[in-house]
């Protein structure tokens, strides 16, 4: 069904992309079930060691999700009781729960009112005698201003952990995402830009020891079987997941290239509409567009309106960190994150996946207009 115009435009299309490649991902599957090796195993030893390529790192460590891979390198860099770990208050909660688990308390910054990253010049104020960490979120698929957070990490001698869980193959200053800190962390949740087909996630590293440390992690704090040197926890990667992963990532330039080529045309489209705000693309960045979001006023509004055109759209995410239920007893009040807090009600996320094709954009583009009295210009 070309252009999809029956059933308006999805969010999000994984049947499409797994149409395109499964007789591929039929046959790796079979070879899992020939072989058993169901935890951990050669399926994904390979894998980690193409992703590790294709990050620009010495080694990749499959872990059980995004959530693993950050809460693992923390406690692998030494993440504990009574630290504070910097990040961002627009993340999805992940970021910041994997900092509670380690059983330090998240200490957020406010993000650039352009790219939607950490703003390091806020740094300095936030660190303490306590900071550990930084974790900078490259989010919706563009890289953070990486330079300032590492010369400000290292001036103070803290650890810097990537969330990289939207930014598969993106780049700063030519190098991949996730090759910058001490560790960089993915996720491969099936909505991804490189999903599985069931929950992964890797972190990848340079350091032997480091490396060493996060294979004991994530299986019991085995340093082999039956010698179990620190708590660890059950986070390996599946065989199956191995096996697809592998697959999918000999695809992922091209759906990247499709992502940033749907960008391009939408961001286009959209200029004509001084309603709304498009991405911003830092120059020296590839942007992978895990995310397309753009800016609105009256944003549900808007959104009401383009579902009822079929348009399905999202919002990533719509209450800041800060201001979670889960996180009162950190004692922000609103207000404490301006740029965080004014995004969060006005950022709506539109269809994005390398398989959308001309029309769908334009019909998401031709709601978007007919709508776009719906919003005001934003403040
Ligand atoms: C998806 C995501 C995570 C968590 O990954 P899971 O695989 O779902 O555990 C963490 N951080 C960010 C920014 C994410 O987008």
């Amino acid at each position: 069904m070309p252009g999809g115009s029956a059933v308006g435009v999805p969010f999000l299309d994984l049947q499409s992309q797994y149409q395109s490649i499964r007789e591929e991902i039929a046959s790796t599957i079979h070879e899992v079930l020939e072989s058993c090796a169901f935890a951990g195993g050669p399926y994904v030893e390979r894998f980690e060691r193409e992703f590790a390529t294709y990050c620009g790192r010495q080694f990749a460590i499959g872990v059980g999700s995004g959530t693993d891979a950050l809460w693992l390198a923390m406690t692998a860099l030494g993440v504990g009781p009574e630290d504070e770990v910097i990040t961002i208050p627009t993340t999805f909660f992940a970021t910041a729960e994997a900092i509670s688990l380690c059983g330090a308390k998240p200490v957020f910054v406010d993000i650039d009112p352009y790219t939607y990253t950490m703003q390091p010049e806020l740094l300095e104020d936030a660190i303490g005698p306590r900071t550990k960490a930084i974790v900078p979120v490259h989010m919706f698929g563009q890289p953070t201003d990486m330079d300032p957070v590492l010369e400000i990490a290292a001036r103070h001698g803290l650890k810097v952990i990537e969330d990289a869980c939207q930014a598969h193959g993106a780049e700063y200053k030519g190098r991949r995402a996730g090759s910058f800190g001490d560790a960089g962390c993915f996720s491969f949740y099936p909505g991804k830009n490189l999903g599985a087909y069931g929950e992964a996630g890797a972190v990848v590293v340079d350091d032997d020891a480091l490396a060493q440390i996060l294979r004991t992690l994530r299986d019991h704090g085995q340093s082999r079987k039956h010698d179990h040197v620190r708590i660890g926890w059950n986070a390996r990667m599946d065989g199956i997941q191995g096996a697809v992963l592998s697959v999918k990532l000999k695809y992922i330039e091209s759906w990247t290239d499709a992502r940033r080529r749907h960008a391009r045309e939408y961001s286009r489209a959209l200029a004509e509409l001084e309603e709304l705000v498009t991405p911003f693309e830092a120059p020296n960045v590839r942007h992978v567009y895990h995310i397309y979001a753009i800016r609105a006023s009256n944003r549900d509004r808007l959104a009401d309106s383009l579902r009822s055109d079929g348009v399905q759209c999202a919002i990533h995410y719509p209450t800041p960190i800060h201001l979670q239920p889960a996180y009162r007893c950190l004692g922000y009040v609103e207000n404490s994150f301006p740029v965080a807090e004014s995004c969060a009600d006005e950022f709506l996320s539109l269809p994005m996946y390398p398989e959308l094709v001309e029309s769908q954009i334009e019909e998401v583009v031709s709601s978007l207009s007919r709508h776009r009295s719906a919003v005001a210009p934003p403040a």
